[in-house]
């Protein structure tokens, strides 16, 4: 369990394709990154846009690719985690990026 299950115990917003993610890459002259959401599920849609699910894959700013890490333990699409604001991935260079846009009208519970 991540430290945002302990945090955020209510409903949280869904995050999809072009959603975004920041955090702080590590390679020299990277360091702080928008990752934008470039792959979700293929058959699970959330305001008509592919819904972000555990292993979808976001483009950086600094040039890495992302991974979806975190997401709800009861809510899944495709049999995996739904991504949510607040939940979290992977940078290309093993840093940790934060989601921080989603849905504003549908959310799923954490
Ligand atoms: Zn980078």
């Amino acid at each position: 369990m991540s430290i945002i299950f302990g945090i955020n115990m209510s409903m949280t917003n869904l995050s999809r394709l072009n959603d975004i993610g920041t955090g702080t890459c590590p390679t020299p002259g990277h360091g702080a990154y928008t990752t934008v959401y470039v792959s979700g599920a293929t058959t699970v849609f959330t305001n008509n846009l592919p819904q972000m699910i555990v292993g979808t894959i976001g483009k950086q700013s600094c040039g890495h690719s992302s991974t979806a890490l975190s997401g709800s333990p009861t809510v899944f699409a495709e049999n995996k985690p739904v991504h949510r604001i607040n939940d979290i991935g992977v940078g290309g260079a093993g840093d940790t990026y934060v989601s921080v846009s989603a849905s504003s009208d549908t959310e799923a519970g954490g």
